[in-house]
């Protein structure tokens, strides 16, 4: 077993190795390729007996399971959304390991607690969120958003379901887009509202919520006696980056008196940027809002910053205290009753890391760098018009797919780029994904990774140019 001494080798050791490893990133495929079982295989079924040497352990670690790993922080990652550590986020996670702390309230480390408040009282300021919004951190979007949904259905009902079921509340409706991430439509089975009671509005071309088309379909619930009590509008959606018209939507939602949650998870870090706030108009009237610095704000996974207009509604769903957490403070926040797991990380530290060493210029002037890089290489690529824009462009994400001339069947554009992508990310150096909106197959590609420069640019455009070159052979061929 390690002693102190010995861990102070081993860890001197472990930061040698993330150096390294990071330094040569581009050495390894972006995806393994691997089989499914492999490692399972090679594993034993059963925990050793003996503790085991921790060299041995590192070796089996380097040897078997670096293999099978998706290297998410290769600038070649450009797939889904980058979830980016950093360095500054690297060592504020090592020194939380460390410290093995248990930051659900005041008591169990007034730090965490108040670090948590300050930090997110920072970024509500650098990103423009409304005054008096208050942040915590979750893990996950998702558990943020879940939080959302509980939260609005007990101040529709007055809190009564939290007391006694759903008796009188068993009509509740919600809405949002058929582009809304999934995990919105997770949140609404977790919460008991049900998938088949979360309305997906219509979108327009830019795949952004219609928001006439929200009204009518509210007075069409209400007239039928169904219980309307949530929006959930996206700014930049999963697929495409579309932002739904919010102060549109706040709006009705004011008439309404339902609740808006934004969920802004990927491009809720570009508002430290002044030229995207105007996505922002209408925030006014959200009561929730979410977006993750774990994804574009090179704060290492998991760090979800979840904003609230009003905290009651959310401490008076989530709040219990057994006689065993009591407070000992009257004044200081308990972020237990913030959110549903008693327990919490103490993830304010790796972000408070951040944005103290980036600072806000810092990061602002990373996020315009991946901003130019992709707007170049998007005109680059563009030039040739046999690659077709399929969505309105906006920060550093686009959605493309490749139409030679006289492909004009959907279903053959689909099979053809659904080829492409998959000979492109075969090549190892990139690894790109793509998504399907309105029937039409497209390849999305997302240029935030933290140590993206130009030439990782230049490797792809290249790369799309050759693979799209030797489908046209292959066509021909035929
Ligand atoms: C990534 C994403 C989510 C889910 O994020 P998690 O933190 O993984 O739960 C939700 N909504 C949008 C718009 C996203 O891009």
């Amino acid at each position: 077993m390690l002693t102190n001494e010995t861990f102070r080798n081993q860890a001197h050791q472990v930061v040698d190795w993330i150096a390294d490893y990071l330094e040569n990133i581009q050495q390894y495929p972006v995806k393994p390729s691997i089989a499914p079982g492999a490692l399972r295989a090679a594993l034993p079924d059963e925990a050793p007996q003996s503790g085991e040497a921790m060299d041995d352990i590192w070796k089996d670690f380097l040897n078997m399971i670096v293999p099978g790993i998706t290297h998410w922080q290769h600038p070649g990652f450009m797939a889904l959304f980058p979830s980016n550590a950093s360095y500054p986020g690297i060592l504020g996670e090592i020194a939380v390991s460390g410290l093995g702390i248990n930051a659900m309230m005041w008591d169990t480390s007034p730090s965490a607690t108040e670090l948590e408040q300050t930090v997110m009282e920072w970024l509500r300021k650098a990103t423009g969120l409304p005054d008096g919004m208050l942040g915590v951190i979750h893990d996950t979007a998702s558990m943020s958003t879940l939080t959302a949904i509980i939260s609005a259905r007990e101040r529709y009902a007055q809190f009564q379901v939290n007391q006694h079921g759903f008796h009188g509340y068993d009509k509740l409706v919600m809405y949002c887009t058929d582009q809304t991430h999934y995990s919105i439509e997770k949140g609404a089975k977790a919460a008991g509202i049900g998938a088949a009671q979360v309305k997906k509005i219509a979108t327009d071309d830019a795949h952004a919520m219609i928001a006439t088309a929200l009204t009518k379909q509210i007075a069409e619930d209400k007239a039928a006696g169904l219980q309307p009590f949530m929006v959930v509008a996206t700014l930049g959606t999963t697929s495409t980056l579309a932002f739904d018209p919010l102060e549109g939507i706040g709006n009705i939602c004011v008439e309404h008196k339902l609740w808006l949650h934004v969920d802004a998870a990927y491009a809720g870090s570009a508002f430290f940027l002044n030229e995207y706030r105007h996505f922002l108009q209408g925030i006014d009237h959200a009561d929730s809002y979410v977006f993750n610095a774990h994804k574009w704000l090179f704060t290492n996974f998991d760090c979800s910053c979840y904003f609230v207009k009003d905290a009651n509604h959310l401490i008076n769903t989530f709040s219990a205290n057994p006689d065993y957490l009591k407070r000992t403070e009257e004044s200081v926040a308990m972020f237990k009753d913030w959110g549903i797991p008693l327990g919490r990380r103490f993830r304010a530290l790796k972000l408070w890391f951040v944005l103290r060493n980036y600072g806000i210029s810092g990061i602002q002037e990373l996020l315009r760098k991946h901003i130019d890089i992709a707007t170049n290489f998007r005109n680059q690529l563009l030039s040739d018009t046999q690659w077709e824009l399929m969505a309105p462009p906006v920060m550093n994400m686009f959605c493309v797919r490749y139409h030679p001339q006289g492909i004009n069947d959907n279903e053959a554009l689909n099979a053809l780029n659904t080829a492409l992508l998959k000979s492109i990310n075969a090549d190892g150096n990139y690894y790109l994904s793509g998504t399907i909106v309105k029937g039409m197959y497209m390849i999305r590609v997302v240029m935030g990774q933290t140590h993206l420069e130009q030439v990782h640019a230049e490797g792809l455009l290249a790369l799309m140019r050759s693979s799209a070159n030797s489908i046209n052979d292959f066509k021909a061929l035929r």
